[in-house]
């Protein structure tokens, strides 16, 4: 279905079959859920911040496509250890990357392995798939008490 290459295809079956960081997180200061009603992704995110801005531990739980839970699973993994500011170039790049035009080339160097996910623009109903991740954990940084939503 998705014309990805072999390479990005293997990350991604890789990472929905065993989704890194899956599970609560204890201790966890930041949390918030997620929900795409496009395609019924359901996601809630835990985030430990220390007073250094840094996100010292984040993982994620939830049902969803394969899309949104490699998406989720590669974001986890990209974020851990990063600061608040890092999370906000990465929010951008990747939405960039979603969203751009298909002759666009992701920034490789902000992005590293989450680059992987550049193909979903191919399938315009599989971009809040792989972006819904990235809003939740904006919303638990920001303590939004509300469900981030893809709408
Ligand atoms: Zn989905």
């Amino acid at each position: 279905m998705f014309s990805l290459g072999d390479l990005y295809k293997q990350v991604i079956i890789d990472h929905t079959k065993s989704p890194r960081n899956f599970g609560k997180l204890e201790p966890c200061n930041h949390d918030a859920e997620g929900y795409n009603p496009l395609c019924g992704d359901q996601l809630h995110v835990y985030l430990q911040i220390n007073d250094s801005d840094i996100i010292e531990g984040i993982t994620f739980e939830g049902q969803g496509c394969s899309i949104s839970t490699a998406s989720a699973s590669l974001m986890t993994e990209g974020l851990k250890g990063k600061s608040i500011a890092n999370f906000e170039i990465l929010f951008e790049a990747f939405h960039k990357m979603a969203t751009a035009d298909l002759s666009d080339q992701p920034n490789q160097d902000v992005l590293g392995k989450l680059a992987v996910l550049a193909g979903v623009k191919e399938f315009p109903s599989r971009i809040k798939c792989a972006t819904l991740c990235w809003h939740t954990v904006k919303s638990a940084i920001q303590d939004a008490d509300k469900t981030a939503r893809t709408e």
